[in-house]
């Protein structure tokens, strides 16, 4: 198995089972994580996902003219990433029109621009944080809403105990648009040992030691949770929580890595039937 994602397994005794959904029983369908022979072969995976997690963003209506942007580190070369291209529709990003930036942002391989702001925020964590190997960020309707109140999700359900004690609220630099080096550093600094930041007045952030499913889940996740948490303040009626003890469990349960990157193995599958054009 790549070391990158052996990385991700839970600190739980599941009788060596990564999580509780691995059947026991033999013989079932069920996803089984990736083993690559090649850098090159893990690389071209790594830019398939890539794209179904733009078109899956796409699906989500997470488009904002040309705003947003998802990073996935090579895995042969770590100081560069694999990016969607610069004002391309979500739903039009595919294998070929990648692009591989490096830190500063330079086009190393592609022929399309990088969107500057955006990569100033993803090369800051990925250089401040070796373990971070994918990143999504996106100007989402109800995720730019919420990052307005300046304040975290709180666990009003299973799905959102999955972020307890495991996203920040990032401040600094908010509402400013970051296409300075400097803004980066300070967004880097706070996303630390969490798997999402909301970025006030910006909008949301997800990173992954594991994958870019795991990075793409957690954000549609996210996303849906700041949704849902407006949608229940909106009533006025104040929500009964998780119990910090229960929102623990939870998250350590169904808030993994592994489990975001098996979520999104029936978004691939979905999209592999219905939009083949993105592997083009
Ligand atoms: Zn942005």
């Amino acid at each position: 198995m790549s070391a990158v994602l052996e990385k991700a397994r839970p600190a739980i005794d599941l009788n060596g089972r990564i999580s509780i959904y691995q059947p026991e029983q033999e013989g079932l369908i069920y996803p089984e994580l990736p083993v690559f022979a090649s850098h090159a072969e893990h690389r071209q995976h790594l830019k398939e996902r890539l794209v179904a997690a733009c078109r899956a963003f796409a699906l989500q209506g997470f488009d904002y003219g040309f705003a947003g942007h998802l990073t996935v580190r090579d895995p042969e070369h770590p100081g560069v990433y694999w990016t969607n291209p610069m004002a391309v529709h979500f739903s039009q990003v595919k294998v070929s029109n990648l692009i591989l930036a490096d830190h500063d942002g330079r086009v190393v391989e592609g022929r399309h621009a990088v969107n500057r702001a955006g990569f100033v925020l993803h090369a800051a964590v990925h250089e401040a944080h070796p373990d971070i190997v994918a990143m999504c960020h996106a100007h989402t309707v109800h995720g730019t809403a919420f990052a307005a109140l300046g304040k975290p999700l709180e666990p009003i359900s299973q799905d959102a105990a999955a972020f307890f004690e495991d996203h920040v609220v990032i401040g600094d630099e908010a509402g400013q648009v970051a296409v300075e080096v400097k803004a980066g550093h300070k967004v880097a600094n706070a996303f630390r040992g969490v798997k999402a930041a909301i970025h006030q007045n910006h909008g949301l952030l997800t990173a992954s030691r594991h994958s870019i499913e795991a990075a793409a889940f957690w954000f549609i996740a996210l996303e849906r949770c700041c949704q849902q948490q407006m949608m229940v303040e909106a009533t006025g009626i104040k929500p009964r929580l998780v119990t910090e003890e229960r929102a623990r469990y939870s998250r350590e349960h169904v808030g993994s890595e592994y489990i975001g990157w098996l979520h999104f193995q029936a978004i691939w599958d979905q999209l592999a039937a219905t939009q083949p054009d993105m592997l083009d």
